[in-house]
């Protein structure tokens, strides 16, 4: 498996505020709300801690719920046969942006300061989505560079994929050694972590205009949508 960190921190502040909703940019013209908002900024670079744990595996057969891995593994469910249909190897992964935005927050909230505690909440979610996004930009030219295609990715719990699978997350990567820790409750540990699988193949994947919001029972909800349905930032 492959670690990496280096995920530079972006502090694009307009898109950063678009991560708050549609009415921030507003509330920005209030003095105490922008002040607030400009000490959140100022502390990134000290809680910004990226990594991200990935590896490929080899598809041994696929049924109509999931996938049977050569290393014996059976993994996926909701959309993911479906979306992955023709994968011959797959690549699990798992990222975080790491502890200290989860005690920042929390020290935010315990102290009264519930604003910056939401705001702060908010821009960690951008920013571990953020190496997530570089990740799969990054692997999708490394593998057309090899005449290879990835499916759209999908995640537990984004779709009607169980969240229980991350404990097969946990089993075939080993994301301790990146400080990472699953809660019976599946709730991944820092609280800022995302995980991804992808399907790799020869050929071009079916569904290559959709995303994976597009299987996401919160696709109409979302702020962070990227489906059609969705009135989100993205509109
Ligand atoms: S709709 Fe929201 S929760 Fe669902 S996959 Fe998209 S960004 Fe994630």
């Amino acid at each position: 498996m492959t670690i990496e960190t280096d995920f530079s921190l972006e502090v694009d502040q307009n898109a950063i505020s678009a991560t708050q909703g549609k009415g921030f940019s507003r509330l920005l013209e209030r003095p105490k709300i922008a002040k607030t908002f400009e000490e959140i900024l100022g502390h990134l670079p000290n809680l910004y801690e990226p990594h991200l744990i990935w590896d490929i595996f080899s598809v041994k057969d696929i049924d109509e719920k999931s996938f049977l891995l050569e290393n014996g593994t059976t993994i996926g469910g909701g959309p993911v046969s479906h979306v992955m249909k023709g994968a011959t190897q797959v690549i699990l992964g798992m990222c975080t942006v790491g502890i200290k935005f989860d005690v920042k927050i929390e020290e935010y909230y315990q102290s009264g300061k519930k604003l910056a505690s939401v705001i702060l909440d908010g821009v960690a979610s951008f920013l571990v989505d953020q190496v997530r996004e570089t990740f799969f930009k990054n692997i999708t030219q490394k593998m057309l560079n090899e005449g290879k295609f990835l499916s759209i990715p999908l995640c537990p719990g984004e779709s009607l994929w169980d969240v229980s699978d991350h404990t097969k997350f946990f089993k075939l990567l080993q994301p301790e050694q990146i400080n990472m820790s699953l809660k019976e409750s599946m709730l991944m540990i820092p609280m800022k972590s995302l995980s991804f699988m992808l399907g790799v193949a020869a050929q071009p994947f079916e569904l290559k205009d959709k995303t994976r919001c597009d299987f996401c029972p919160m696709q109409a909800k979302c702020r962070y949508s990227q489906s059609k349905l969705g009135k989100t930032l993205c509109d």
